[in-house]
């Protein structure tokens, strides 16, 4: 098993620090859905986990060592990350985007070989994208490219998944594809930690809840714990019902039901 791990962080940009005593575990294998309203700081948590921000205090450790000291290839063959989505001015085709997900596999000025082909084409397939190959990325829709950004990444073949609201630009189908990916990939043993905008998403997962709220996690524990109609309320500011959706095991999960 392994462990990206944050000890006292404290989290933010110079002179203006956004999240306070962060104490946080994700082991491969388990998933965590970090919600939060919008300016939260669930970004920045994100980039703080990846390096490209230092902490203004704390550490993140991967495996048990401080992410600084980690070589960055290696780090990138472990932790992969899947941006918010927007449009990524890549003038390539669909399967170089997917093969710049080898990039961290690959020695220093090496091109992609046979095997980062193969396993290209078999991201492409498991997200059903493989029809898109041949297109040019910004030519495509803002979902069918964050389809593609998934692909990348599990392209990467990361232990670790750092995922920013993956979804958000993806129309129905594509959401419960992406969510059905994630359940998939942590019984592949990955760990996922995933902003999202709706607390389904971490029922759906089955998934483990963090809280970003006030400066730091306020709240964090399994979803069915965690995600009550008070709580909602209280960092959405809305009415919602939570629900069982029934007794049966293969629909026992609970939903949220907006009242309007
Ligand atoms: P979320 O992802 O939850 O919407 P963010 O982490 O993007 O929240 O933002 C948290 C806070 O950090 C916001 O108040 C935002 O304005 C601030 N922030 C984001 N990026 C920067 C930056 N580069 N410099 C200073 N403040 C920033």
């Amino acid at each position: 098993m392994m462990t990206l791990e944050i000890k006292n962080g404290v989290f933010g940009y110079p002179n203006k620090s956004i999240l306070t005593d962060i104490n946080f575990e994700l082991n491969t294998g388990e998933i965590v859905c970090v919600l939060g309203k919008n300016g939260a700081g669930k970004t920045t948590l994100f980039k703080s986990m990846l390096g490209v921000l230092k902490p203004l205090s704390g550490s993140v450790l991967l495996n048990g060592k401080v992410i600084e000291h980690w070589n960055r290839p290696q780090f990138a063959r472990l932790v992969g990350y899947i941006p918010q989505a927007r449009s990524l001015p890549f003038p390539f085709t669909v399967m170089d985007v997917v093969l710049f997900g080898r990039t961290a596999h690959m020695s220093a000025f090496g091109s992609p070989g046979k095997k980062d082909y193969i396993i290209a084409e078999e991201c492409l397939d498991m997200l059903n994208i493989t029809y898109l190959k041949n297109r040019t990325f910004t030519h495509l829709s803002g979902g069918e490219q964050q389809m593609v950004i998934v692909a990348r990444a599990l392209a990467q073949q990361p232990s670790f998944l750092i995922m920013d609201e993956p979804t958000s630009s993806l129309d129905f189908g594509n959401q419960i594809k992406i969510i059905r990916q994630v359940n998939a990939l942590k019984n592949n043993s990955l760990g996922i930690i995933m902003a999202t905008h709706s607390p389904d998403h971490a029922f759906m997962c089955d998934a483990k809840v963090a809280i970003v709220h006030e400066g730091r996690i306020w709240k964090a524990g399994h979803s069915n714990d965690i995600v009550s109609e008070e709580i909602l309320k209280e960092i959405y500011g809305v009415e919602v019902k939570v629900r069982s959706l029934g007794n049966k095991p293969e629909c026992n999960r609970l939903v949220c039901i907006p009242t309007v």
